[in-house]
């Protein structure tokens, strides 16, 4: 098991370096650039939230822990901002408390959709944790 830890600043120009991030070091499992492209897209939804929502564009801290267990890379990311009311319905496909400012609410369900497992954690005014696990190199 391996395991990377990184603290971020809560900023949009951090999102592409979490994408940097998570995609160098899933690079030791040899992914396919589908599987490449598919954590990708599940680290900048989960990251974007934690900017826009958890910590509603302000400041905050970002931590992002990657690990590799066997042939899984497994990403979590969390932000201590204000938290979620109600995961299930947060995770509906279109669902978004953000309509004013054209989000669609297709983030979790892409997450869900790319990666094989998705679990969030949330509680009003602590913050939010999603954890994603994806299983690399089935097209060998
Ligand atoms: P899109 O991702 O398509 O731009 P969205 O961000 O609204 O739209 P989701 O990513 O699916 O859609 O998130 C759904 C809702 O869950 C958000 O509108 C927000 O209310 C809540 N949410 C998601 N992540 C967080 C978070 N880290 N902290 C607080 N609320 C969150
Ligand atoms: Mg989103």
């Amino acid at each position: 098991m391996e395991k990377l830890y990184v603290e971020l600043e809560s900023k949009s120009e951090n999102e592409s370096l979490a994408r940097v991030i998570v995609t160098a070091f899933a690079a030791r499992l040899n992914p396919t650039l589908e599987e490449v492209s598919d954590i990708k897209t599940a680290v900048s939804e989960a990251v974007t939230n934690a900017v826009i929502h958890g910590y509603e564009n302000g400041e905050g801290i970002i931590k992002l822990i990657c690990e590799i267990d066997r042939d899984y890379i497994i990403v979590s990311i969390r932000d201590e901002g204000v938290g979620i009311e109600d995961i299930e319905k947060a995770k509906e496909p279109l669902f978004t408390t953000r309509e004013a400012d054209e989000r669609s609410g297709m983030g979790f369900a892409f997450m869900e959709i790319f990666m094989d497992e998705l679990y969030v954690e949330s509680e009003p005014g602590k913050g939010t944790t999603v954890l994603m696990k994806k299983k690399i190199g089935i097209g060998e």
